[in-house]
């Protein structure tokens, strides 16, 4: 017998509702009854956005989402200004030179948010601007670095895009439902998100917002585009009408997950995810470990440096294998130097003090010195606390 427990940054587990309404009956898409679905998932994905604007739902995983942001937005040629602190950082990268945009990189260093000060004196300098006018046209920012943990400030970045001919295009795959993101009232035009992070669901919904802004971008942009083409969208969705087969089934999910969300309201599921976030990282320093980013350490996942005689890939490992909790390691350059601790979506109290204690026991058993029990106690300290 093997019981199972999923903290990791995507998938995050499913709550039982939502494993229910996957299990109704399949219904056609073109009915009355679907329309209604789908009018009940863009008002409430509307509210998760905190966005008047136009959101749409596409049949796809976040990634498909930070394409659609692409080629909609921008043209062969067109110069993006892309922050980039971590792996996701990277992907709208490789997914712009993909189409043939040039890339004007802002190297953060990994474990450290991008200081906007910078971004406010590229966007004024261009280095890649050497025949005006050909200004930068979208800036690409990431909410939490999922690979690093980090968070930025997105509130920051908004107010100095939000005067220049740029769009502000916002990863927000992990962080939405988790952490504020004030889509309007921080001038994001266009952010994109995914279902399996903190929205609770299984993965293959990709969301988009677009701002008036981007709307003017998208009607004259030549990137190819098909699937993926957001006027098809904005056409159908006008009609509360899909331009495809919609994922169906994830799309009655959403409706569920959206109401366990707006019963709590935005602000507890902050609050929430602020106190899991904060009991992990007691728990870590009570451990004597270190925090990848201490000074920018989100809400949504803590990524945590590994003890130099430990093998963090290891650990990893054991703690699945062994014991069915599931964490995730480090990617690229962080393979087997940092692991990560997900308390996104579906993870209460209790699951982190799971998760600390079966970290304890690894640690433990590969020969790392602490004393057993003071990061469950930390943990339990924060969680004792209003
Ligand atoms: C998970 C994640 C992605 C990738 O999303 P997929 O659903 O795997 O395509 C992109 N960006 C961030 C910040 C993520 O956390």
């Amino acid at each position: 017998m093997r019981k199972n427990y999923l903290l990791t940054p995507g998938p995050t587990p499913l709550p039982p509702q939502i494993c229910e309404a996957m299990s109704r009956p399949i219904m056609h898409h073109r009915t009355p009854q679907f329309q209604a679905v789908l009018k009940e998932a863009i008002d409430g994905l509307k509210y998760i956005f905190q966005t008047k604007n136009d959101v749409f739902i596409l049949a796809s995983s976040g990634t498909g989402a930070m394409e659609a942001a692409v080629i909609n937005l921008l043209s062969p040629g067109d110069i993006a200004l892309i922050i980039q602190g971590g792996k996701f950082g990277e992907r709208w990268t490789e997914i712009c030179q993909s189409y043939g945009i040039n890339c004007e990189v802002i190297d953060v260093k990994w474990g450290e948010a991008v200081k906007p000060k910078i971004i406010e004196e590229r966007l004024k300098h261009s280095a890649l601007n050497t025949q005006r006018p050909a200004p930068i046209k979208a800036v690409f920012s990431t909410l939490c670095e999922t690979s690093t943990g980090v968070v930025n400030d997105i509130e920051a970045i908004g107010k100095i895009v939000r005067d220049t001919d740029a769009v502000l295009v916002v990863d927000a795959i992990s962080g939405l439902g988790a952490i504020d993101l004030k889509t309007d009232a921080w001038f994001c035009d266009c952010v994109v998100s995914g279902s399996q992070k903190g929205l609770m669901l299984p993965p293959g919904l990709g969301f988009i917002s677009v701002s008036q802004k981007a709307f003017k971008l998208i009607e004259n942009a030549k990137s190819p585009r098909y699937y993926f083409d957001l006027r098809k969208a904005k056409k159908a969705f006008d009609k509360t009408d899909t331009p495809f087969t919609p994922a169906i089934t994830l799309i009655i999910a959403l409706n569920e997950a959206l109401k366990m969300l707006k019963e709590d309201g935005l602000e507890k599921v902050f609050s929430r995810h602020r106190k899991l976030a904060d009991a992990t990282r007691s728990a870590i320093k009570a451990l004597g470990l270190e925090l990848f980013a201490p000074d920018a350490s989100s809400n949504v996942v803590t990524a945590i440096g590994v003890p130099v005689n430990i093998d963090g890939e290891k650990l990893v490992k054991t703690m699945r294998d062994a014991y069915g909790v599931t964490i995730a390691g480090g990617q690229d350059e962080l393979k087997g130097k940092v692991i990560r601790i997900a308390h996104m979506g579906f993870i209460e109290e209790f699951d982190i003090i799971l998760v600390i204690s079966c970290l304890e026991k690894v640690l433990y058993q590969m020969g790392y010195s602490f004393k057993l029990g003071s990061g469950v106690c930390a943990a339990e300290e924060v969680f004792l606390t209003a």
